[in-house]
């Protein structure tokens, strides 16, 4: 079982929901087929969402009543005969008498949820009807039948994989199985999402469920680049990467790949291949177990970091005293990204400001605290760099001019991280793309 996952704007327009089903067709053997809502819906529906949550019910209907035209101008351009126009018609006007039925009730975050997934139910449904119309054997299989997160909002792989069994022997027979990424079950059962850019971790959790041959993740570029193409002018696509270093890189900082995917492909060992909608003849990228060692493979940069230096004469020769630190940053839920230590002093990062200035004033009884908003995380990928002699250098000569806030080396050996004030992240990227690349 092959895993083919579309992204949004793979499915935004209708001759690009065609074109799907032609690259669907054209791939040999059996296939579950996980789409993103188009390109463009989950934004409106947040901003539906985040409209309804503040009161404002007629501004609510405007983005609706636009949505609402966009997908009647769509189905129009999808389906070729008046039948399945009907189809469709009848499909886009029961889901937006759906979320007008949302809009009208309570309004509350579970609503919310229910809005935010209306996105995926409409695109997988609308896709069905186009491949019925071409008489591809096909099924619909609702996600929400059988992908749930625990409390932790941790993905429940054990229960997907159990629930998928029944569900896919009975579709035994059928060449095409169509879901929805991104929405799933809470512990309460309640209709719930994988959190923005989620349909990836869809993809990989189902192919990680069913030990898939492969996870296909086909986006509108190809494949994992080794730089940020919207600040440096020149870069090239990365044919393999290991799930280490593509796991770096989409935590990281590079956009094509939703940070969890890699983990439970990892786990199951599951190749994840990145692919190009637009190009389908490029390789892309492959991700698997099995690597190249010893050469520079990536840089990716992450914005909106909060560095949070700590210093204590009290941590001098004690211990227990790191604990206590990371204690504070686990009771506000909030993630550290990096972590450099001296004898007196510790520095670590955090992505999330939404408990700031309660952890600040919790670590105020440990010592001196500074806070510096506004900085960027640089990370430098490639297998096994960091055992490799001279490899180091040639990251520090290539940033010789940049201030480096933090440096962290050694906790993996196929990256190193450094902390430089956002003003610096484009010149530092350029720097490291011609100094480690040769590429300017
Ligand atoms: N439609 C969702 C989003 O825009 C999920 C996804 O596309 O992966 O975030
Ligand atoms: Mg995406």
């Amino acid at each position: 079982m092959l895993i083919m996952k579309f992204g949004g704007t793979s499915v935004g327009k209708p001759e690009r929901m065609k074109k799907i089903a032609e690259l669907v067709l054209s791939t040999p053997g059996k296939k579950i087929v996980v789409l993103s809502a188009l390109s463009g819906t989950t934004n409106a529906l947040v901003s539906i969402g985040e409209h309804l949550l503040a009161g404002q019910k007629a501004k609510a209907e405007e983005v609706i009543v636009d949505l609402e035209k966009h997908y009647e101008a769509f189905i129009k351009e999808l389906y070729g005969s008046e039948a399945f126009l009907a189809i469709g018609q009848e499909i886009v006007s029961r889901y937006f008498i759906f979320i007008r039925l949302l809009a009208a009730g309570q309004f509350d975050n579970k609503s919310y949820r229910e809005l935010l997934a209306q996105g995926e139910l409409i695109s997988t449904e609308l896709f069905y009807q186009h491949v019925q119309e071409r008489k591809i054997s096909a099924r619909l299989l609702p996600a929400l039948y059988f992908m749930s997160i625990d409390e932790n909002e941790e993905p429940e792989l054990e229960k997907i994989s159990e629930r998928l069994k029944p569900l896919l022997s009975s579709l035994n027979n059928i060449e095409v199985i169509i879901t929805q990424g991104y929405i799933c079950r809470n512990h309460r059962n309640e209709i719930d999402n994988l959190k923005r850019g989620g349909s990836d971790y869809t993809a990989s959790l189902i192919g990680s469920a069913i030990r898939a041959e492969e996870i296909q993740i086909w986006t509108d570029i190809d494949g994992m680049h080794n730089n940020d193409p919207r600040i440096v002018k020149k870069t090239i696509p990365i044919s393999e990467l290991t799930f280490d270093e593509a796991s770096e890189l989409a935590y990281f900082g590079a956009k094509i790949l939703h940070p969890s995917t890699i983990v439970p492909a990892q786990k199951y060992n599951v190749p994840v291949r990145l692919k190009n909608t637009m190009d389908e003849k490029a390789f892309g990228t492959i991700i698997t177990s099995k690597g190249t060692e010893g050469s520079f493979k990536a840089i990716a940069a992450k914005d909106g970091i909060t560095a949070i230096n700590i210093k204590s004469s009290r941590m001098l020769m004690a211990y227990g005293f790191l604990r206590r630190v990371f204690e504070v940053f686990e009771n506000h839920k909030t993630s550290i990204d990096m972590v450099t230590t001296s004898e007196v002093a510790v520095s670590l990062t955090i992505d999330n400001n939404t408990h700031l200035a309660s952890i600040e004033n919790e670590l105020k009884k440990f010592g001196n605290i500074e806070v510096d908003k506004d900085q960027a995380i640089i990370c430098i990928v490639g297998n096994k760099i960091t055992e490799q002699k001279g490899m180091l250098n040639k990251i520090f000569d290539a940033l010789a001019e940049i201030p480096l806030r933090m440096i962290c080396s050694g906790g993996s050996p196929n990256n190193v991280t450094v902390l430089v004030h956002k003003q610096y992240k484009n010149k530092a990227l350029n720097l490291l793309n011609e100094g480690l690349f040769g590429l300017k």
